[in-house]
């Protein structure tokens, strides 16, 4: 058989695999991109989470603080009720009054950052339910693909082994131009001549009509070994069996 005929008959089986396969493809996209805003939003928890545990070693820290003020003042009332002075009595009395303003502080920005975690914990809360709504999305999306997967899986291993017969008989460097083209083109790898006027031997590529000069054609006809690429659109050309049977019969 000429090889372009071995080609067509190649091109045949490669855009029913790609046609199935296509399918496949747009729900691994979908897929894809349901995980990828996945995880996006488990990343968004990951840094509130952090925030929060920032939040609570603040917390911890101040609340040691307060230990600490609450022990000095336990001492200075102590040293109050056994001050034998008054100027020791208001030395005492004057310490205690800043150490109070300074847990008085204190206290206040423990409460800050418990209002922080509050509003981390509102947020935490609404992410919540926008990842258990994602994960709906992101689970139907995988079902959707196993299911085609299986529903293709059986005839795509089939077409696959018919194109590996059909590409067996092509030589190498003509499969390779053809594979370049079929995966330029997603498929649609090969060009039909078309005439478009036949008594002044004009023709052009049924892809992308631009005019061939007519010695094209005529190698074309002729069952040449070697493959024609488009110069314009690169699709492999070839002539129609009607084309070629109309032309030999007149
Ligand atoms: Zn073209």
């Amino acid at each position: 058989m000429p090889l372009i005929e071995d080609l067509l008959e190649l091109n045949l089986v490669e855009r029913q695999l790609r046609g199935l396969q296509s399918r496949v493809h747009s729900a691994e996209t979908y897929a894809r991109a349901q995980q990828r805003q996945m995880d996006e939003l488990a990343q968004r928890k990951e840094e509130l989470g952090t925030r929060r545990k920032q939040r609570q070693v603040a917390i911890h820290g101040h609340e040691t603080d307060i230990g600490s003020i609450d022990e000095r003042l336990e001492k200075l009332r102590n040293d109050l009720n056994t001050a034998s002075t008054t100027k020791q009595y208001s030395t005492v009395l004057e310490e205690m009054n800043t150490i109070k303003a300074t847990r008085g502080g204190t206290d206040d920005l423990i409460l800050g950052e418990m209002t922080e975690i509050e509003t981390i914990d509102t947020d935490m809360a609404t992410l919540d339910g926008e990842i258990a709504e994602r994960q709906t999305v992101l689970d139907s999306a995988h079902r959707e693909l196993e299911e085609r997967k299986q529903a293709v899986s059986e005839r795509v291993a089939e077409l696959q082994a018919d194109r590996d017969v059909k590409a067996a008989v092509i030589p190498a460097s003509a499969l390779d131009t053809y594979d370049r083209c079929a995966d330029d083109f997603d498929g649609d790898a090969m060009a039909a001549i078309e005439e478009i006027d036949k008594r002044r031997r004009e023709y052009c590529c049924g892809s992308c009509n631009l005019n061939l000069p007519f010695n094209i054609v005529v190698q074309l006809m002729s069952n040449s070994t070697q493959l024609t690429q488009c110069e314009n659109c690169l699709r492999i050309l070839y002539v129609t069996p009607e084309m070629k049977a109309e032309t030999v019969t007149k």
